[in-house]
């Protein structure tokens, strides 16, 4: 299982709340964790974004991000 980190600073310190949110100690970002897409790093999603838009396939995407195609799938279905 991996750790939890805050999506924005990826710092691993996070506080629980009470209603399963997360609450980054560095920069006070709330945040649901594990919860597919949102869980993507902005450098994933930059990198996503560029190769769909370049209207390569899911495969190929998957391939070149790194990013498994089954997630791949859940982000743009
Ligand atoms: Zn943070």
């Amino acid at each position: 299982m991996v750790r939890i980190e805050c999506p924005k600073c990826r710092t691993k310190k996070v506080y629980r709340l009470g209603n399963g949110k997360r609450r980054c100690s560095r920069c006070r970002y709330d945040f649901i964790p594990h919860r597919l897409p949102l869980y993507l790093t902005r450098d994933q999603w930059r990198e996503i974004i560029r190769w769909f838009l370049l209207e390569q396939s899911s495969e190929s995407v998957s391939l070149r991000t790194s990013i498994e195609r089954k997630r791949y799938y859940e982000l743009l279905p």
